[in-house]
């Protein structure tokens, strides 16, 4: 009996994934694409793949970094070429994914199913829309209003508001300021800013010492257009939607803010970095607001995937004259999140001694720019076909776990007077 309905809901989940190959727009356009990862690379070896990478314009899913692996998204028919080409270069190929279409519609079978039990919009079992993360900020403003009051980054090219809440117990305090989704496909972001949100509101009474030191200011979505356009039409999509091109939309907004920001005539590249620094209504908004509220001294910028805190510079490899503060604030916030279930985070500056520079990025802009002395990027931990497609049963361990990070962070904001002034 047991061999049998195992049987038919095997058959039940293969007719549902067939179906979702012909429906999904989503899942249709990644058919047969591969994905492959690297070794560990070297300083050397990941500056060669990094040149390659920007020859060919490939999707890499994780940078070719020191110290990590690379792994990157393939078009079917260049995959066996691409194979070849890392083998040759003794960079110890493996597929990790031989058709991505299937995991794609996999991972929205599983939403769908753990979202016709749900009681609750946010109870970080699943992955929410845009929509649903809107209503749950609703809530907590509503019902939290003593201390929680919403503001707006901007508007978005597709004229979505891009929402911050505000934490605060009272005036005079630092702020910590947290984002995630500047990525759209990286999913795992929100979730984690969410959790802040709901432990500082509904968990106020365990977390009310740390309101008492700093206030907190949260962003889940910073590109809302891409986030959506990523659940409603491709899932890997990565950029803003705004219209530079008629075939290729949008720019990596993190790529965009205004420090030794890097002009590019590739508009279809997956990092074009803009038409001029600053050219996305969302990055325009995201630095007015970071410079206006002068009270924020720590900067937290949320990604997948990696298991990293990294910090500036991303634009060079010299020490910036914080290395040492961001290293053991880093340090002591990955160590409070191993103790929740022993996940290990690497800490470094962006390039880690490499020479695959990136230009134009946040953490650079808010240390180098505004003299936020603490800015960092969290690479949250990956799964799934190689990396964003991260099983919804780890967003809430992966929350809980960053979140003791995020205090850390929060407790080391520095006085509000303390934005370096040393590059103006
Ligand atoms: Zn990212």
């Amino acid at each position: 009996m047991r061999v049998s309905r195992n049987f038919v809901s095997i058959l039940t989940f293969s007719v549902f994934l067939t179906a979702a190959f012909e429906t999904t727009v989503s899942a249709g356009r990644y058919k047969d694409f591969k994905v492959i990862k690297t070794k560990i690379l070297g300083v050397h070896e990941s500056s060669v793949l990094s040149q390659l990478a920007f020859k060919s314009g490939l999707d890499f899913w994780s940078l070719p970094r020191n110290g990590k692996n690379a792994i990157l998204l393939c078009e079917p028919q260049q995959a066996e070429e691409i194979f070849k080409e890392l083998t040759r270069l003794e960079l110890r190929p493996e597929i990790l994914t031989e058709d991505v279409s299937r995991e794609i519609a996999e991972e929205r079978f599983k939403i769908d199913q753990i979202n016709s039990a749900k009681l609750k919009v946010a109870n970080w079992e699943n992955f929410m829309t845009l929509d649903e993360i809107n209503q749950y900020m609703d809530e907590v403003v509503a019902n939290y209003s003593n201390i929680v009051s919403e503001l707006e980054i901007g508007t978005t090219t597709e004229g979505r508001a891009t929402r911050v809440l505000h934490i605060s117990t009272g005036p005079g305090k630092p702020a910590i300021f947290i984002n995630g989704a500047i990525h759209a496909r990286e999913w795992i972001g929100p979730p984690v800013a969410m959790y802040a949100i709901n432990q500082l509101t509904e968990f106020y009474d365990q977390n009310s010492a740390i309101l008492n030191s700093v206030d907190f200011y949260i962003a889940p979505v910073v590109n809302p257009d891409g986030y959506v356009f990523s659940w409603e039409q491709d899932r890997f999509w990565r950029k803003t939607r705004s219209l530079n091109d008629l075939n290729c939309l949008g720019v990596d907004a993190n790529r965009n803010f205004d420090w030794q920001w890097a002009p590019d005539n590739d508009m279809c590249s997956l990092v074009y970095p803009g038409t001029a620094p600053a050219s996305e209504p969302e990055i325009q908004g995201l630095q007015s607001f970071l410079q206006e509220h002068t009270e924020i001294t720590f900067y937290v910028d949320l990604h997948s995937f990696g298991q990293s805190m990294i910090f500036p510079w991303a634009s060079s490899n010299e020490q910036s004259p914080m290395y040492p503060e961001l290293m053991r604030v880093g340090n002591e916030a990955a160590n409070a999140l191993r103790t929740v279930r022993g996940t290990n985070y690497t800490v470094h500056s962006v390039t880690n001694g490499g020479t695959n520079f990136l230009y134009g990025v946040s953490v650079d802009w808010a240390y180098g720019v505004l003299g936020i002395p603490l800015t960092y990027a969290i690479e949250l931990p990956g799964g799934g076909s190689g990396g964003f497609d991260i099983p919804p049963e780890e967003i809430l361990p992966v929350a809980t776990e960053t979140w003791e990070a995020l205090k850390v962070f929060a407790q080391n904001a520095q006085p509000t007077t303390t934005r370096l002034q040393w590059f103006k």
